[in-house]
């Protein structure tokens, strides 16, 4: 049996029939890239009525994170406390702003470990950036307690958790602004690039939807000098086709985790169970084992596509050689972490195979692989 990691050609298959017209008429109507463009306003008002919030699209999430976090309030010399096990994005539109990422260490389920902040907080710091990895919600009220306590910025990057909650809430929602990617490898994807920002603040929203059409205010006015970050009409157009699936898609990869959580081998395998306040939407689904090279390379053996996300943890890059940071967890889940196919196209079939050849690949195995 094959198990692909995504199976982007099934998503185009089942969609094509509906979607390909949609295309077709935004390709005839010549409007393609400006920030009034029919789908692009469209899609912005639909975020609206998700999130109550403002809502600003972007052509990337990297562009959100950065833009967003500007417009906060982030500038030269404060100091970002946030995770080193993230996509690199997060940590580069840090330093990008020329302020410094300080890292924090994270708990068992992979988040950010709110304990691990309060130690790191200094008269430079401006904000914490909460990264909601794999899908899960960070513990946003500890994080909301910690940083109004210490009068700090809190940066939501939402990128992989499109329709997470934490307490009933959805995440992107708590902070200053809410940071999301609707890359093709998200759970909630376009076709290329794109990606928005939320916020509760009007002006924070005006201002960075100047900065990301060259800072005008009118077709020929600028008060301030901008960048070229819009999201293109056709990428609108497919993102809102898809915003009506995508509470399936959601559910469909929450059944899937369901299964692996009851069926996996929890003498070997680890995965953070799903606390009470959470509402997690499994953009990853990561277990944690020993042995995990050895298993990866024996389930690519059997046909499954995983992945490691991420195999070098953001402070170890080079980058950071000259800095030294104490991240004993961040260290010892990223030799233990693999992402298994999860997504929403997998048939029960599939679901039963990958679990069977995880579980079997430990029962071959003798007493010195310790349990958890
Ligand atoms: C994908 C991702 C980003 C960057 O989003 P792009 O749309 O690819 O720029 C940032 N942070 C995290 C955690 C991501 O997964």
């Amino acid at each position: 049996m094959k198990i692909k990691y995504l199976n982007f050609k099934n998503q185009w298959l089942e969609e094509k029939k509906d979607l390909l017209p949609i295309i077709d008429k935004i390709l005839e109507s010549g409007d393609y890239v400006g920030v009034n463009a029919s789908e692009v306003i469209k899609f912005e008002k639909n975020l609206k009525r998700i999130f109550s919030r403002n809502v600003v699209t972007v052509n990337s999430g990297t562009d959100a994170l950065t833009l967003g976090m500007y417009v906060a309030g982030i500038r030269r010399g404060d100091e970002v406390i946030t995770t080193s096990n993230s996509y690199i994005a997060s940590t580069a539109t840090i330093v990008h702003l020329g302020a410094k990422p300080v890292f924090a260490d994270v708990l068992p389920d992979q988040n950010i470990d709110p304990s691990a902040i309060q130690r790191l907080i200094t008269k430079k710091t401006k904000a914490i950036m909460a990264v909601h990895l794999t899908g899960r919600s960070c513990d946003m009220d500890s994080i909301l307690k910690i940083a109004r306590k210490n009068n700090l910025l809190v940066i939501e990057d939402c990128a992989q958790a499109f329709g997470s909650k934490f307490g009933g809430k959805l995440c992107g929602t708590f902070g200053d602004v809410g940071c999301f990617s609707t890359h093709p490898l998200k759970n909630f994807n376009g076709m290329g690039d794109g990606g928005f920002v939320i916020t509760k603040k009007a002006v924070i929203a005006k201002i960075i939807s100047r900065l990301r059409n060259h800072g005008l205010k009118t077709r020929d006015k600028a008060d301030i000098f901008g960048y070229n970050s819009r999201l293109d009409n056709i990428q609108a157009g497919i993102l809102n086709f898809r915003l009506q699936n995508i509470k399936n898609i959601i559910n469909k990869r929450r059944s899937n985790a369901r299964y692996f959580f009851n069926n996996l081998d929890k003498r070997f395998i680890f995965v953070p169970k799903e606390k009470k306040k959470e509402f997690n939407t499994y953009h990853l689904f990561v277990i944690q084992v020993p042995e995990r090279d050895k298993l990866m390379k024996f389930l690519k053996k059997k046909g499954i596509e995983c992945y490691i996300h991420y195999p070098v943890p953001i402070h170890l890059q080079k980058i950071f050689k000259k800095q030294k940071f104490d991240l004993k967890n961040t260290i010892s889940q990223s030799k233990r972490i693999l992402s298994i196919p999860i997504h929403q196209g997998l048939s029960k079939k599939q679901l039963k195979y990958t679990t069977d050849t995880i579980n079997s690949f430990y029962a071959k195995q003798n007493s010195s692989i310790r349990s958890f």
